[in-house]
């Protein structure tokens, strides 16, 4: 494995927080007009490096580093060389290295999920602020890529902060207009976003363009003045300021308002609250709870009845509430693109979700709907913080029901990816055993909560084929049906030999 390495800067100042050295990739697919460094468009050039010899490189200057330096990525545009780029974060991380990389958003979106958890500062070149201005500047007519890259940061796993950085040039963006549309583009990333800097254009590197033969597209613009530059900087700043504190006092008030509608659907007495909590302190994730901080949490959480079809919560919800189902059954599903309904799992009572949220702060990413009537714990993230935080067993308990849904998610992967109907159909009905199933004498009873629409949707079938599919096995004598809700598995070990 080796990347092309145009460049290198050792300790340098300004690429991301501290001293730091700065490797500067080959390959740029845009074509901005003030590119100081158009040597560096082209994919292949420069010396080639492996991983282990940037990570050799980066130890030499090590010492330089302090508390906050490290490793950045530039170029051209770093995130081209992704499978390089992943290989080497991953050195670099394994040895304790701080990280950087200064994007434009326009590399190879395979290798951002790798990437982007292995980077603590994000340099976020932001050229333009409308899809005409990116286009005319960059060559590219990339914006809305632009604007997806940016909002599925949180989505690629990138938790660190964000520098963002715009060129300002003399007639494009030097208005307190254009300040405007540059800090609204900046919106779902702002809780990222640590600072906005603002570099005035200057004519430096016209020279090489000469040089290399290439006419420049900005001849005769002036450089950018200073002084202006800085007052929109400033003013960028100020309005980004306000932007975010509107934001945080706009969720406040969302939370405000769902822990209202939550409490008017409260059902439960204290003395009710009590009883339940009782039965649910057999569970891990309530049973450290010390005794003398029971009442305490007793009045903080809800106690909700939430009728079937309502929901729970929705995909960017804010981490509020972590719910525990004491009653009923929720499925948890997102719509996929194609506009279908992709069912994860079905919940049901002591199961609970939004602990990993509360933990880690980020939205909810899927939606969560009553399939029956449910009894609903909801507990707000200030209790959670102040009773359940530190707790290793509750710690525990939301680690290994976060391992339950990855392995779960990659069992469904590679149940729709690999099987065939029979197979899906299979699979299905052992998972609604495991969750569901009661023994009686007439075989394991599943009395469901889905139509047959949803249990399609919960396999990656049509209703049509789940149907058909529970038709047959109910001729091979593997299950029978009572109704539309329930069915009675006569034969597991026939349904296991089809996922075997
Ligand atoms: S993104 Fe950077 S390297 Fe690529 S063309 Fe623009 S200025 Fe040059």
């Amino acid at each position: 494995m080796q990347g092309y390495v145009h460049s290198i800067e050792t300790m340098g100042l300004v690429d991301g927080p501290g001293t730091r050295t700065i490797f500067f990739l080959q390959g740029c697919p845009l074509r901005c007009a003030y590119c100081h460094n158009p040597d560096t468009q082209k994919r292949v050039g420069g010396q080639l490096m492996t991983p282990e010899e940037i990570v050799r490189t980066a130890s030499r200057y090590r010492t330089y580093y302090g508390e906050e330096g490290g490793v950045t990525f530039s170029g051209g545009e770093p995130l081209l060389q992704g499978k390089f780029v992943y290989q080497t974060l991953k050195l670099l991380k394994a040895e304790g290295y701080n990280t950087c990389i200064d994007t434009s958003g326009f590399g190879n979106p395979q290798y951002y999920p790798l990437i982007m958890p292995l980077v603590d500062t994000l340099i976020l070149d932001v050229k333009a602020f409308d899809q005409q201005s990116f286009k005319d500047l960059t060559f590219i007519d990339g914006f809305e890529i632009y604007i997806d890259f940016l909002k599925n940061l949180d989505h690629y796993g990138f938790d660190g902060q964000i520098w963002v950085r715009h060129v300002m040039v003399p007639g494009l963006t030097d208005s307190k207009e254009a300040m405007e549309r540059f800090v609204r583009i900046l919106r779902p990333i702002r809780n990222k976003v640590d600072r906005i800097e603002i570099l005035p254009y200057h004519t430096s590197g016209v020279q090489k363009y000469q040089e290399l033969g290439i006419p420049y597209r900005l001849e005769g613009v002036e450089p950018m003045d200073k002084d202006r530059a800085k007052e929109l900087e400033i003013y960028a700043n100020k309005l980004f300021a306000e932007d975010l504190r509107k934001e945080r006092a706009e969720q406040e008030q969302r939370r405000i308002e769902k822990f209202r509608q939550l409490k008017e659907h409260e059902v439960a007495s204290p003395d009710e609250k009590a009883e339940m909590f009782e039965i649910l302190r057999g569970l891990p994730l309530l049973s450290d709870v010390d005794e003398e901080d029971v009442e305490a949490v007793l009045s903080e959480v809800i106690v909700a009845n939430i009728k079937a079809g309502e929901l729970v919560f929705k995909t960017g919800d804010a981490p509020d509430f972590m719910y525990l189902i004491y009653e009923g059954q929720m499925k948890i599903f997102v719509n996929t693109m194609d506009g279908e309904e992709q069912i994860f799992y079905i919940y049901r009572d002591g199961d609970f979700v939004g602990g990993l949220n509360l933990l880690v702060q980020t939205p909810y990413r899927y939606i969560g709907q009553a399939l029956t009537d449910c009894k609903v714990v909801v507990i707000p993230k200030y209790t959670f913080d102040k009773y359940f935080w530190d707790s290793p067993v509750v710690l525990r308990s939301v680690l290994v029901k976060s391992f339950e849904r990855i392995r779960w998610a990659e069992e469904l992967i590679q149940r729709l990816s690999t099987s065939n109907a029979s197979m899906k159909t299979a699979g299905l009905l052992l998972k609604l055993v495991k969750r569901l199933g009661v023994e009686t004498d007439d075989g394991i009873r599943l009395e469901l909560s889905m139509s047959r629409e949803e249990l399609g949707n919960y396999s990656g079938l049509r209703r049509e084929t789940i149907t058909r599919k529970l038709g047959e096995f109910k001729e091979l004598g593997y299950i029978e049906l009572e109704g539309s809700r329930v069915i009675i598995v006569k034969d597991l070990e026939a349904l296991e030999s089809y996922v075997m």
